[in-house]
């Protein structure tokens, strides 16, 4: 199934996956629409398209694979894996703490 089949344009589908996540980033949380006075004028500033399985990685191209998320998420995540991303993020988290031990601050 690809994203033509059953959506019109990627924006519709972006719009689609925001509103299952409730307007949020699928990783961080983060608020994903900007809404202005008229509320069909939602804009979607941050959100960005980004499979969750790399393509590279086998990962399928349609909205199975799909979520939308912030695109600091999606730069971070870049071609990792969820489990990459995962690791990634425990040496980050280490990192700063170990830091943080380290100046007491
Ligand atoms: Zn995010």
């Amino acid at each position: 199934m690809s994203i033509a089949a059953t959506h019109r344009s990627k924006r519709e589908l972006l719009l689609d996956l925001v509103g299952k996540q409730n307007g949020l980033c699928a990783y961080c949380d983060v608020p994903l629409v900007t809404v202005g006075r008229n509320p069909r004028m939602a804009t979607l500033a941050h959100a960005t398209l980004e499979h969750v399985v790399p393509v590279a990685a086998g990962g399928a191209l349609d909205e199975t694979n799909l979520v939308a998320a912030c695109w600091q998420c999606n730069r971070l995540k870049g071609s990792l894996t969820l489990e990459q991303l995962r690791l990634l993020v425990a040496r980050i988290e280490r990192f700063t703490a170990l830091s943080t031990a380290r100046t007491g601050g």
